[in-house]
């Protein structure tokens, strides 16, 4: 058949998938963007090809040139990964016309399920319980007001095309929804080049639980249920398999209609059926209803593969071998219980921004099986998703696999970008997760407690005072001594909002003195490392110009030169990029008067839209942005007078 694969994406999935492809004896093909040219999965491939500039346009969605590469280099098959090409039937078309495999379904069963509302009138006809809605093609704004009467309030207004939760609007009451429906179309427009709308009823409190299926193209069997309920804006944060209280018979309910939809599309590869369940109703073999069909490998996969002790990218490229079905549903059990975390580069105190940097430390802890696609040292760029890595973790039990996880991210180290790591954290240990009360609506809920600063201790800026002065290491302190005597030195620290001065006094070799404001912490170094009033460190990371305190998950610790704040004053009145993103849209132009709060500019980041409003009455002094232009954080895009100078 084939003996070399192309994997036609980046990042940890393809890490991942070379690794199977690797183990099973063929040889690897990387595509890659000049962005990319160093990274990990370059450097893990036999060969790579260059496909162009840094955005997706220009590289990971170039199918012909992908295509062209596979061609090159010999590649008998290219695996799409998930996201970019992975769900495009045309790809899939012009992949199977050069005379290459396609690890994945064919284009049929894609289309099939490419658009929600289609899906949906499919699967009700193969007998797969449907979300109650309205998925016709009348797409008039009237009629469809209409039918979201009938299907009755709250409603979903999905976008057919969509993905991702964009184009996806909540309407609570019948006189918003004309704005909602607007809102969506614009967004679903922009996303997905289709304005087309459903409808569905809102159901309260859901759950999201997916079913993995595997076929060849005859017949499929499921691997299960994954739940996914734990969401912030209908992106999953961490997920699980099995799900929490899945009885047998639901369970056996939901596999087999999961079956019935591969088969009724004549699927072939690994693809998940992805079901609403009202958590308000318990399990029941009648309340769960077909979301959507994803047909390619999930990000969650590993989960299942956990619990089911099988390798779903063998499988996948096994069946695009030729091979049958690797087994039969008596085959499969479930043992144990399996958990992911998806560890983000995010600003979460500041509203889970996406955040880029340069990874300066990144361990995992033993035990943790951290599917990742970058090394320390790498840099998280604005052109990508920001995921630093999935954390995996399997135990006995859902108690033992959660105590895991929980302890497999304290055990995590990261340093030199801001990280979701405490969120993650947090939620590994809230109490209504452990009972296993999740549905989609629990992060939302809970956030203000799941976003808590960390609790920073004076014994923690002692610890970053020291790493900061090189104080820790033992030719720091020795020499420190030996050249200062008994001396006394001063750095600025800052670590959220808070900035302190901090003294510094070495009294011998192992014993300083630190003052933080009005606190004294004695600070020792023994046999077994430095104590801070007696208590451990937690061990640091020291950056360039920033310390990271390892105690929690991590606390970040900025050195501060003082000096460098003077030029700070000049940035006043600019409005700049709280994050790296696209310009949406530019509302203003030079010399126009607005009022505090006026939209200036849409940014768009990591799929949601951020609206820029002016943060006093003033004019537009300068406006440094045009649509289209790709910013990173900190970029100034419209520069505002007060109104008294103007
Ligand atoms: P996308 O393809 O954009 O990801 P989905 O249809 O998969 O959109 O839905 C994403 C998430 O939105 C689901 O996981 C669920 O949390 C929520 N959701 C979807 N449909 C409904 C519904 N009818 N009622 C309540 N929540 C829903």
């Amino acid at each position: 058949m084939f003996d070399t694969i192309l994997v036609a994406n980046r990042g940890e999935i393809a890490v991942r998938v070379m690794r199977t492809a690797r183990a099973m004896g063929l040889r690897c093909v990387a595509v890659y963007s000049e962005a990319d040219a160093g990274a990990l999965h370059v450097e893990m491939a036999d060969a790579a090809v260059c496909l162009g500039g840094a955005s997706p346009a220009e590289s990971y969605l170039r199918s012909d040139r992908i295509i062209a590469a596979a061609l090159e280099t010999g590649a008998g098959a290219i695996h799409p990964g998930y996201g970019f090409l992975s769900e495009n039937p045309d790809f899939v078309r012009d992949v199977e016309a050069a005379g290459l495999v396609f690890v994945g379904p064919d284009e049929r069963a894609i289309r099939a399920m490419g658009l929600k509302d289609a899906a949906k009138r499919l699967m009700d006809e193969a007998g797969v319980p449907v979300v109650p809605g309205y998925m016709g093609e009348d797409q008039d704004p009237g009629h469809l007001e209409v039918e979201a009467a009938k299907v009755g309030y709250p409603v979903l207004i999905k976008a057919v095309a969509g993905g991702g939760g964009k184009g996806m609007r909540l309407v609570e009451r019948p006189e918003d929804f004309v704005d909602a429906l607007e809102r969506a179309k614009a967004e679903a427009r922009g996303a997905f080049g289709n304005d087309a709308v459903l409808i569905e009823k809102y159901i309260q409190r859901p759950r999201h639980i997916e079913v993995q299926v595997f076929g060849d193209g005859t017949r499929a069997v499921h691997l299960f249920e994954r739940d996914c309920s734990l969401q912030r804006r209908h992106q999953k944060v961490i997920e699980e398999a099995p799900a929490p209280g899945m009885t047998a018979a639901m369970r056996a309910a939901m596999g087999a209609a999961a079956v019935r939809a591969a088969e009724a599309i004549g699927y072939r590869g690994a693809g998940t059926v992805e079901f609403i369940v009202d958590s308000a109703d318990g399990m029941r073999e009648d309340g769960f209803w077909f979301m959507e069909m994803n047909t390619r490998l999930q990000v969650e996969h590993p989960v299942t593969e956990e619990i089911c002790g099988v390798d779903l990218v063998q499988w996948q490229l096994r069946v695009a071998a030729g091979e049958p079905l690797p087994c039969t549903q008596e085959d499969l059990t479930i043992t144990g219980h399996a958990f992911e975390a998806r560890l983000y580069a995010e600003d979460v105190p500041a509203g889970f921004l996406p955040a880029t940097g340069r990874l300066a430390e990144l361990a995992f802890p033993e035990g943790v099986r951290a599917e990742t696609g970058v090394r320390k040292g790498d840099v998280i760029s604005p052109h990508y998703d920001p995921m630093i890595a999935k954390l995996v973790v399997h135990g006995p039990s859902r108690a033992v696999a959660l105590r895991r996880l929980a302890a497999g991210l304290k055990a995590t180290r990261v340093a030199g970008t801001v990280t979701n790591l405490a969120f993650l954290g947090a939620l590994a240990e809230h109490e209504g997760f452990a009972r296993g009360a999740v549905d989609t609506g629990l992060i939302g809920r809970d956030l203000d407690t799941l976003v808590q600063p960390p609790a920073v201790t004076p014994g923690h800026w002692a610890e970053a005072a020291l790493a900061a002065l090189r104080l820790l290491e033992a030719e720091g302190w020795q020499t420190g001594f030996a050249l200062w005597g008994a001396l006394r030195r001063q750095v600025v620290l800052a670590q959220g909002e808070e900035q302190h001065a901090i003294w510094v006094t070495v009294q011998g070799p192992g014993e300083v003195v630190v003052e933080v404001d009005g606190d004294t912490v004695a600070c020792r170094r023994g046999a077994a490392g430095w104590t801070f009033d007696g208590r451990p460190g937690g061990g640091v990371f020291v950056g360039d110009g920033t310390v990271t305190v390892f105690a929690g998950y991590g606390i970040p610790f900025e050195v501060v030169d003082p000096l460098a704040q003077v030029g700070e004053a000049a940035a006043a009145g600019a409005t700049l990029a709280p994050m790296p993103g696209r310009v949406v849209s530019v509302h203003v132009y030079k010399g126009q008067a607005v009022s505090a709060g006026d939209r200036l500019a849409v940014l768009e980041a990591m799929k949601m839209e951020h609206t820029l409003t002016a943060a006093a009455d003033g004019v537009v002094a300068e406006v440094m942005v045009r649509e289209g232009d790709q910013l990173e954080a900190g970029a100034v895009l419209v520069m505002l007078k007060a109104l008294a100078e103007a």
